[in-house]
């Protein structure tokens, strides 16, 4: 193992520079050479390789984003697409590959191992959708922007009496609306992994009004959807004013938290130890605050378990 190179792939996630960092610096602190990709597999495929040295990643432990920009690729979907990236890696003398991105992104490393590439994953994505791990790259972050969001419309709601559903990202992943919504204290919590009743919801908030409560904050999760017409229903049913606040891509940015930088920069130095190692096809995560790895297909094939209990707890706690 002499040289190796990093890339970010697939959706953003704040955290993923610090993991870029501590990469490149575990690699240079052992003796290897290192390039950065950019613009992720497809930065790969037409041959966009950098050296990276100490400095290349100065001043970035506490940027969101990533600085080696990130994209989605359709050719390398493709075997040939793949075969190329494989190709460019080769003729750059590169040892191995560790990528920061998403399910879809490990599906790609995974895939680019079967060609004979050393690859290692780290998981970046603010979802938290990947089975393997309890905590992915910038979910926290993501969280802490989440409430941040829900305790300025709470402040509105409470003023205007309003009911406020809040959609939050997560496709097949509820955890972003269950752990902000834990965390903003919000009245209901609604999540692909659940059954939702929005006529039992209606009830629940009038029953809310009568005990005095000033304001209703809903979580919803993005794979759930329909935030605006979820909030018509309330306010027809209710007869309660109601608005829905769709929180996008903001979710995304800013600067990742503590816990996020702390988590990165451990999986990334971990993605470096086991190439040093000689292990390959495998993905850096965490479970039960201990860094771990597991065999990419292994991970890949994990079904994400729901946190009922926190569910419940949720619930109990809302009213
Ligand atoms: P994320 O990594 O955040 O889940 P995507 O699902 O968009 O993001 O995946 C990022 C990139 O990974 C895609 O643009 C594509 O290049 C590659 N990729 C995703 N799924 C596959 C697949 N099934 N086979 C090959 N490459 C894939």
């Amino acid at each position: 193992m002499k040289k190796i190179a990093v890339l970010t792939s697939g959706g953003d996630a704040p955290g993923m520079n610090a993991a870029v960092r501590a990469v490149v610096r575990m690699a240079l602190h052992n003796g290897l050479e290192v390039m950065g990709v950019k613009r992720g597999y497809a930065g790969l495929i037409s041959g966009e390789l950098f050296k990276m040295d100490r400095s290349s990643v100065s001043d970035i432990i506490h940027r969101g984003g990533t600085i080696l920009r990130t994209a989605r690729c359709e050719e390398f979907r493709t075997e040939e697409g793949r075969k190329k990236a494989a190709n460019i890696l080769k003729a750059y003398g590169v040892d191995a590959l560790v990528v920061i991105g998403g399910d879809g992104s490990f599906t790609g490393a995974k895939l680019l191992s079967k060609l004979g590439v050393k690859t290692i994953g780290l998981p970046g994505t603010i979802d938290n959708d990947l089975a393997y791990t309890d905590y992915t790259i910038g979910f926290d972050t993501a969280l802490n922007t989440v409430v941040d969001a829900i305790n300025k419309l709470r402040d509105t709601s409470t003023s205007h009496e309003r009911v406020s559903v809040i959609e939050v990202m997560g496709r097949h992943c509820g955890d972003l609306a269950l752990y902000a919504g834990i965390a903003g204290g919000a009245e209901a919590i609604v999540v692909p992994e659940k059954e939702f009743d929005r006529d039992e919801l209606c009830k629940t908030i009038l029953e809310g009004k009568t005990t005095g409560k000033m304001h209703n904050l809903v979580m919803l999760a993005e794979g759930v959807g329909g935030a605006e017409e979820l909030a018509k229903y309330i306010e027809e049913v209710t007869g309660l004013e109601t608005r829905a606040t769709i929180l996008g891509h903001i979710q995304r940015g800013g600067s990742p938290s503590v816990f996020d930088v702390v988590l990165s920069s451990k999986m990334g130095a971990r993605a470096v130890e086991l190439l040093l190692e000689g292990k390959t096809s495998r993905v850096v995560g965490i479970k039960d605050n201990q860094i771990m790895d597991e065999d990419i297909d292994e991970a890949l094939a994990m079904e994400r378990k729901f946190d009922d209990k926190l569910y419940e707890i949720a619930t109990a706690l809302s009213y």
